[in-house]
């Protein structure tokens, strides 16, 4: 078994074992699992491996986006933490020194989120709140780095672009998480991608990249851009 830091992305790593790649994150509650996922130990550090058919993140990082804006150290918004698979790896990767702050607004979810995930890592806050009302939780978070956004609802866009304005740094970072068939069924998944883009740089936005997240996900795809 052999490690290596992931070329693009700090904070990430690729393990090699009997000749098969797996991208993961370095532990930051060791002995700890949030989904079942697999831990490794090289080194005398401990690494959760990260499943890409589970996490919409790891997909995208693995279709060849360049999600570099989440880096050790910042400050994350996090829409739609859900039971926390991706956040807890984007809580490895800020580490120590930054900080998740995760809205969620189902509170059996959020029930479990807290006791996988929050209860074990200081760089998580929760945040049980509807994520279409940013001027509720806004105080609290300050400015953000990055906002990732995973809610998958209708107005999953207007939703982002709404935290973004009250939250987001200038030059800071959105990634947004689009399933076409959750934003409109009846048109072609291609055709959504491009409203829902075209609506980000109406508000200012300028789009870096956009890759369909096929085979880990059907009909979804990674929107990354700055303001
Ligand atoms: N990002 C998660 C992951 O990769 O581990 C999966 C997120 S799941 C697709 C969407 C989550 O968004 C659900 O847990 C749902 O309850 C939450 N959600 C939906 N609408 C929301 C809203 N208005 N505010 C906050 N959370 C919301």
């Amino acid at each position: 078994m052999k490690i290596r830091p992931h070329p693009v992305m700090e904070g990430v790593f690729i393990i090699e074992r009997d000749g098969k790649t797996y991208l993961a994150t370095k532990n930051l509650a060791p002995g700890i699992k949030v989904y079942g996922e697999e831990i490794v130990k090289l080194k005398g550090e401990e690494y959760r491996i990260w499943d890409p058919f589970r996490s919409k993140l790891a997909a995208a990082i693995l279709k060849g986006m360049n999600m570099s804006l989440i880096r050790p150290g910042i400050k994350v918004l996090y829409l739609g933490a859900s039971t926390g698979t991706t956040a807890s790896h984007v809580s490895d990767i800020v580490g120590p020194n930054g900080k998740i702050f995760a809205v969620e607004i189902a509170s059996r979810v959020m029930r479990e989120f807290m006791s996988r995930v929050a209860a074990h890592r200081p760089n998580v806050y929760p945040l049980f709140f509807d994520a279409r009302t940013p001027e509720e939780y806004s105080d609290v978070v300050g400015k953000v780095d990055v906002v990732y956004c995973d809610v998958a609802q209708p107005d999953e866009t207007e939703i982002a672009i709404n935290n973004c304005d009250f939250m987001l740094k200038s030059g800071g970072g959105l990634y947004l998480a689009i399933k076409a068939r959750s934003i409109d069924a009846t048109k072609p998944p291609e055709e959504v991608f491009k409203i829902e883009r075209r609506k980000l740089t109406e508000k200012g936005f300028k789009i870096m990249d956009i890759r369909h997240l096929y085979p880990f996900d059907k009909d979804h795809a990674m929107v990354s851009a700055v303001i």
